[in-house]
This record gives C-alpha cells, structure tokens and sequence, in this order.
C-alpha cells in the first residue's frame, strides 16, 4: 500500500482521504463527482463504526449473507448511510439485494436482469445498477465481454426495462489497471452511461484519471483482510 499504514482508523482514512483529493487535483477533477465507497467486507462494527464518525457514508459489501448478518443494525443506528454490493449476485438472491443495497454493481445476465427486474417492482425499490463488464476476459471471473457489452446493455432497457447507471470493472491483478480503466470508460460514453465504479486501493489515482466516478476501496481503509473473501 503506498499510502503508508496509520494503526489509527480515523488517521489512514484521513490520509486516504487527502490522496483522493490530490488525484482529483491531478487529473483535473471535482472531487464531489466522486463517491467513495468504503469496503468492509470481512469487518465488523467495530471497524465500521470510526469510520462512520469519520464522516463516511457509502458502504461495500460482496456477500449478501455477510452484509444482511451485519448492517440492518447499523442502518437503524445511523439514518442517511448507503450500502453497496460490489461482489457477484446469485439470482436467488435478488430479492434480498434489493431490499437492502442502494446500488448493485454486478449486474452481468440475463437471468439476473430478470431476477432484479421482478423484484424493484416488487418492492418499489430502485437501486443505482452497474453493469460488471470483464474487461480481462478472465474465465473465471464475473461480468459480461466486452464486445458483449453494448448487446447486454440494450436488453438491460428493452427486455427487462432495467435503468443502468453505469458500468463496473475489475481489472486482472497482474497488469496495469490503466488500459481496462479506458476500456469501460470507452464502452459507457458510447452507451451513453455517465457512472464509472472503477479504481481500488492500488489504483484509484489511475481510476480518476481516467473518470472513475465510484471508487471501491477497503484496504486502504479498513487495513489487511485476514479472513478469504472470494
Ligand atoms: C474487496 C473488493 C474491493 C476493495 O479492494 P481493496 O483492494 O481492498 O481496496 C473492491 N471491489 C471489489 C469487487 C471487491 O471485492
């Protein structure tokens, strides 16, 4: 991690806090533009909760078993946060995701479209949805192909009457985030998606270069993940 790593909560969200400041200086952006979404996945409420006081208000969680176990509580105790589903979603469980994220960035076929569909009608629920495109094409990894991206998209809209905001990605760890960053950023612009959900603890500065308007970041926050969370 190259922002260095305060023991204190408060102090490395602070430092993080000024990083994204000054990348957003750099690359010529309104930092209010940009939404932080804190991952806590793996965390309890006594990591989340200094955080809270800090001022952070955008959660992230990739289990809907995990979140629905930990933030009920915690979203009675403190009105006005939002929760994020940044991981894979099991159309079994949209209904649960979308009684209880306010965004769900991945969103990746059809028979999930349909899941989610049925319920925000359902529900009368409206989450912000991204689209998780795999711009790495890696096998074993969710989202749709690129070149599949803009077909997915226009049945998005027109099979399901699903209103998507933007598009996620999650670049393949061992090569540079840049070119997958420009990649999603090219395929949104040319659908006509103003919401980019890019950039992490390794390469937000990257991300807001290249127009990241959500960045998904939990080490840089929270410290090291100890337990797995695949
Ligand atoms: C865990 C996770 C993140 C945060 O990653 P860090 O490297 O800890 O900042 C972002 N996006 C997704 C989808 C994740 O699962």
């Amino acid at each position: 991690m190259t922002l260095g790593s305060p023991v204190d909560p408060a102090e490395r969200f602070a430092q993080l806090r000024a990083a994204i400041t000054r990348a957003c200086r750099d690359a010529k952006r309104d930092p209010r533009e940009i939404t932080l979404v804190a991952v806590s996945k793996t965390f309890g409420a006594d990591a989340i909760t200094p955080i809270i006081a800090a001022g952070q208000r955008a959660f992230g969680e990739n289990r809907v078993q995990e979140a629905r176990a930990k933030w009920p509580p915690l979203l009675a105790q403190y009105p006005g946060l939002e929760l994020h589903l940044v991981g894979p979603l099991q159309s079994n469980k949209a209904r649960e995701a979308v009684a209880l994220f306010d965004a769900i960035h991945s969103v990746d076929r059809p028979s999930l479209c349909e899941a989610l569909a049925k319920e925000i009608a359902r529900q009368k629920r409206t989450p912000l949805l991204f689209v998780e495109v795999n711009t790495g094409a890696e096998p074993q990894k969710a989202g749709v192909l690129p070149h599949e991206a803009d077909a997915f998209l226009a049945a998005c809209r027109e099979r399901y009457g699903l209103t998507i905001s933007g598009l996620m990605c999650l670049p393949p760890v061992n090569e540079a985030p840049g070119p997958h960053f420009a990649l999603t950023a090219q395929i949104a612009k040319r659908n006509g998606l103003k919401l980019l959900s890019m950039g992490m603890s390794a390469d937000f500065a990257a991300a807001i270069q290249l127009g990241a308007t959500h960045l998904r970041i939990g080490t840089a926050i929270f410290g090291e993940r100890t337990k797995g969370t695949t």
